[in-house]
């Protein structure tokens, strides 16, 4: 596949490996970054010495206009986006009983309102392309909830929600939109869990072990390929048999 894809938060944990399996697969790659710019600068000399093409941009991606104008300068350097990976996501637990309004609101701008803030914007060239893909980042938080996590698994129920309503309303236009739902997977935001609840997590999931960001990666790389193109509106969960 060729073509120009942007990853948000993807200077380090699932959505790195995401760029890079995209640059692997043929991509031209933004990365974008909220804070993380070197790491986002490694991942861009990563792709290069491999032979691809990337760019790191900065941008806060629940801010609408550094959305605006991460996509018009994603398009100036690299050209139109045909997949569009919203990755990018935080998390602030705590029991409802003792969640900030400000907790709430933070999580739900950064996991949600980014979806479709970079979603409308990637819409208007995808719809003249008549084609695009669209993948967003959500959570088995989401399907199946999780004690700590109300304003978290909020947020990845609505991009549920939103995937499938934007997928019926833009298939007409050749442009799909699904959702992938990852359980647990070793990054920065399950490295602070601790010890004693990652192997109580473990012991729940099927497969006996945390996933890989790269497990997540080839589910990606292939919702973003010519193989995947009758396939919309679904959310495939990657948990090794966590939400069974
Ligand atoms: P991570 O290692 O903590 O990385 C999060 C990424 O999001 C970072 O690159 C960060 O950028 C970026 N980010 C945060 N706020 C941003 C903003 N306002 N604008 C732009 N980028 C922003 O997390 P991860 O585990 O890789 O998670 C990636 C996605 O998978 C998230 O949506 C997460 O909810 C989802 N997920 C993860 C797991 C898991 O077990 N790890 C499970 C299910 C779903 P900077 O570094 O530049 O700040």
């Amino acid at each position: 596949m060729s073509g120009v894809a942007l990853v948000t938060g993807a200077a380090r944990g699932i959505g790195r490996e995401i760029a890079l399996k995209l640059a692997r697969d043929g991509f031209a790659v933004a990365v974008n970054y909220a804070s993380s710019e070197a790491k986002a600068e490694k991942v861009v000399a990563q792709i290069e010495t491999a032979g691809g093409r990337a760019v790191a941009l900065q941008a806060d991606v629940s801010d609408p206009d550094a959305v605006i104008s991460l996509f018009s300068t994603v398009t100036d350097e690299l050209g139109p986006v045909h997949v569009l990976v919203n990755n990018a996501g935080i998390t602030d637990d705590g029991l409802v009983l003792r969640m900030s309004a400000d907790q709430w609101d933070s999580v739900l701008n950064t996991n949600l309102r980014s979806v479709f803030l970079c979603t409308k914007a990637a819409l208007r060239s995808m719809v003249r392309a008549r084609s695009g893909r669209i993948i967003n980042i959500s959570s088995v938080s989401g399907i199946s909830g999780n004690p700590g996590q109300g304003n978290y698994s909020a947020a990845k129920a609505g991009i549920i929600g939103f995937t499938k309503s934007v997928a019926k309303e833009v298939g007409s236009r050749g442009i799909t939109v699904n959702a992938v739902a990852p359980g647990f997977i070793k990054t920065d935001m399950t490295e602070t869990l601790g010890a004693a609840v990652i192997d109580g997590v473990e012991q729940q999931i099927a497969l006996g072990r945390m996933g890989l960001p790269k497990e997540v990666a080839s589910m990606v790389g292939y919702l973003a390929s010519s193989d995947a193109s009758y396939i919309t509106g679904q959310v495939i969960v990657v948990d090794g048999g966590l939400a069974l």
